[in-house]
This record gives structure tokens, C-alpha cells and sequence, in this order.
């Protein structure tokens, strides 16, 4: 295809040496997903196995989003559950009946596993399977982790996909799957740009309804909208589906390659195509242009977090003249982010998993403009005088597809432009 500019780099990163580190990790757990997932998926409830920490940790990061009848809870098994597992099994069951019986809305029970050791004795998944034949068919009952000992803060939601992936219906029908919870606006705007280019059938994974789940099978596309979802793209395509190879849709640029992907694998030609996407493209170009004039020729260091940070990498430093330091990510699968490696211009440190304090001190030695971090790193970078973006905001914010574009760009801009505020004032006193 044509029209996107810059031309691809001379060499991307794709076969870019990867520097891997093992060692202290600074990241929230899987149980996080759960804040996005209880929006998108409404006759979901999930109901956290955990400690006391588990249940302030939901508190706490969704305290403002609670509502009168929220859809996450936490089952607290105390230490006298420990007496036996039979007991801690029984107690699940009854705290299992009690939320069905007074919520009647529910149709998809997640149990969601945590880190005490306790929990991890307990078999969730024989636990789900129990459950599920005790309250067929109204509700169905699946379990994943979301313990931090096994799962970053993206991987929870990657859990949740693969988790009921097994459960969903085999068809045989033509379709493209779009797999990753998008808030509602941004998902409307794909299907919007999708149903003008004559892709149909399309189907969402997760659905908003139980009822609603989509079939998957050999004639099935997948299009994954998170470049964290490798297990659930693995899973899918064990069921015959086909994985689409595309940069993730942030920005123009990737938005345009995404769609792309998808048009050459269901027919569309290039006119149509032009016609569909012409104008949003127009409109992000713009309004990513507003956002990169604070942005151009900074630098920025990506601590590995939330996965997007390859395809974020891609997009600030091909649309908004960024210089990227170093890329970390606490998994790279080049099945799903190497279309994004190939746009990224080789030159910065490509770094997979982390050992925090080492980390730390390369992005100290390179004082970069703006440093992209979870919550625990940000106050003491900022503490020594450097920007820094909480990667966490990149997942509860919509920033994909174009009508976002200028959104995400400005993300970035605004602590950078904080930062010269609070220089300049630094330097006035
Ligand atoms: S890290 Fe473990 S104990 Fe802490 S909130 Fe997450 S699942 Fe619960």
C-alpha cells in the first residue's frame, strides 16, 4: 500500500539484539485487567480468590469507578480456611451461591486466582468446572490468575480472553475477529471504519454479552487490537483461526497498516480503502502534528510494564520525531509486535523482562526527556528532576484507531510540557 510516511527504516529492530534481565521486577499484577474488563463485559461478574491486599488493591485503583451493584468482588480466604482445602472449597461454593443467588444478572462467573499460598493450593479450574455443573445453564464459570507471581498487569486481561476462549462456540463462517477489550467509543469507530470498507461479519472478543460470544474456526481472521495477548492469540489459533501479522493501530500510521492488514484479507481494494480512511487520516494527522511540536527530538525510556511499549515506541518516534533510549518490555513475542519492530528504526536498547535497579541506572546515566513507568518508579524519577508518564494511564485511556491519535501524542506531550513549567519556575525563583 501506499501513503505512509515516513518510508519504512533501512533497518528496523525486528533482528536487533534483545538484552534480557531477569531480576526484581517494579509492575502491578493480572488482578489490575479486572478495572477494564468488569466495563467492557456486562453480565461478567469477578470475584477475586485473594488476601486482604488483593481486595484493597481492586479498592483502591477502582474505588472511584464503583457503582451501586459493582461486578468484581473479593472471596477473602482467612487463615481458618486453611484447616483443610476441602473447607476452603466449600466456602467458595457457599460465597458462590450467595453472589448468584442475589445477582441474577450474572451469566459469566470469573474466579480469578491470587498470589497467597493458600490460594494457589486451591484448584480454581476444578473449582470452575464444579461450579459451572452446579449452575448450568444460566451461568457459566471460568477461572484464570491475576497473581502477581505469574502475570504483569496487562497479562490479566490476556488470562480472562484465554480463558474462555476453550468455551467458545466453532463455526465455520467467514468472519474477523477483533480480540482486546477497547473501551466502547473506540471499538464503535473500528466497526464503524470496517463496515464502510464492506468487512463483515465482524465479531468482538470479549463480547459484551455472555450471549454474544462469538464462534471461532478455521475461516475465522484475527485481528488483535493489544500486543499483549499472546496466549489468547496462541489458543485462538489452535482452534484453526488466522492471525493477522500488522503494527497495532496507535496512531495514523498504525491504524492505516492495521486496517490494511485486514482489507488485503478480506478483498478490499485500494480505492475503497482510500475513500474509508482518507479524512481520519487526515484529522489525526493534524491533530498528532499539535501534539509532536513538544514532542519532536526528545528522548524517552520505555521500563517494561504494560506491553505496548514496542508499538508506542514505533508511533512516537515515526509520527511524533521522538528519539527512543531504550524499549523495554516484559515480553517480547516477535509473532505479534515484529511488524512494529520493523518500523522501529534501529538505535535503541531493545530490552526484554527487568532487574529494576540496573535499569534504573541506565536511564539515570541517559537522563532522558520523558520516562515511561508504573507508579513505583515514577515519584522518585520525578523526585530527581525527570518527566515521567505512568504506563498505567496507556490502558485506561483511549488511545487506539485515529480519531485517538491526537489523544495518545498529547499524553505524552503533557508531562513534558509540566516538566518546562515547573523549570521555569525552578529557574524564575
Ligand atoms: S500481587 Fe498478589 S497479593 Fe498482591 S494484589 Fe496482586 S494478586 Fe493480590
Amino acid at each position: 500500500m501506499t501513503g505512509i510516511t515516513p518510508p519504512p527504516p533501512a533497518q528496523g529492530c525486528r533482528n536487533a539484539p534483545v538484552l534480557k534481565e531477569r531480576g526484581q521486577r517494579e509492575v502491578f499484577c493480572g488482578l489490575t485487567g479486572i478495572i477494564w474488563l468488569h466495563r467492557k463485559m456486562q453480565d461478567a461478574f469477578f470475584l477475586v480468590v485473594g488476601s486482604r491486599t488483593c481486595a484493597h488493591l481492586l479498592q483502591s485503583a477502582a474505588g472511584v469507578m464503583i457503582f451501586a451493584e459493582p461486578r468484581f468482588g473479593t472471596a477473602i480466604l482467612e487463615e481458618k480456611d486453611l484447616a483443610g482445602l476441602a473447607d476452603a472449597n466449600a466456602e467458595l461454593d457457599r460465597e458462590v451461591d450467595r453472589l448468584l443467588s442475589r445477582r441474577p444478572d450474572i451469566r459469566q462467573l470469573f474466579l480469578v486466582g491470587s498470589c497467597p499460598s493458600e490460594v494457589i493450593k486451591l484448584d480454581l479450574h476444578r473449582a470452575a468446572e464444579r461450579l459451572t455443573e452446579k449452575h448450568a445453564p444460566h451461568v457459566r464459570v471460568l477461572n484464570y490468575s491475576g497473581s502477581g507471581i505469574e502475570t504483569t498487569f496487562t497479562e490479566g486481561e490476556d488470562a480472562c480472553l484465554a480463558a474462555m476462549v476453550p468455551t467458545l462456540p466453532a463455526t465455520e463462517e467467514r468472519q474477523l475477529l477483533m480480540v482486546g477489550a477497547l473501551p466502547d467509543v473506540v471499538e464503535d469507530q473500528a466497526l464503524g471504519l470496517l463496515r464502510d470498507m464492506g468487512v463483515a461479519p465482524v465479531r468482538c472478543l470479549p463480547a459484551h454479552r455472555a450471549a454474544e460470544a462469538p464462534g471461532v474456526g478455521p475461516n475465522t481472521v484475527v485481528a488483535l487490537t493489544q500486543p499483549f495477548l499472546n496466549e489468547t492469540a496462541a489458543l485462538l489459533e489452535r482452534r484453526g483461526a488466522r492471525l493477522l501479522s500488522a503494527p497495532f493501530p496507535f496512531g495514523e500510521e498504525g491504524t492505516t497498516a492495521w486496517l490494511w492488514a485486514v482489507a488485503e484479507a478480506f478483498g478490499v481494494d485500494a480505492e475503497t480503502f482510500a475513500r474509508v480512511t482518507e479524512a481520519p487520516r487526515a484529522r489525526a494527522r493534524k491533530a498528532i502534528a499539535a501534539a509532536a511540536e513538544t514532542l519532536k527530538d526528545k528522548s524517552i525510556f520505555f521500563f517494561p510494564d504494560s506491553q505496548l511499549e514496542i508499538p508506542l515506541a514505533r508511533f512516537l518516534t515515526r509520527e511524533c520525531g521522538m528519539k527512543a533510549v531504550e524499549v523495554g518490555a516484559p515480553f517480547i513475542n516477535k509473532q505479534i509486535v515484529g511488524p512494529d519492530l520493523d518500523l522501529l528504526a534501529e538505535g535503541p536498547v531493545i530490552a526484554e523482562g527487568q532487574d529494576v535497579d540496573l535499569q534504573l541506572a541506565r536511564c539515570r546515566a541517559a537522563r532522558p526527556d520523558l520516562s515511561v513507568c508504573g507508579l513505583g518508579l515514577a515519584n522518585p524519577l520525578e523526585a530527581e528532576g525527570m518527566a515521567t508518564k505512568w504506563a498505567i494511564e496507556l490502558v485506561f485511556t483511549p488511545v487506539h484507531f485515529y480519531e485517538q491519535a491526537g489523544d495518545l501524542a498529547g499524553l505524552f506531550a503533557r508531562p513534558l510540557r509540566r516538566r518546562a513549567l515547573l523549570t521555569g519556575l525552578e529557574g524564575a525563583a
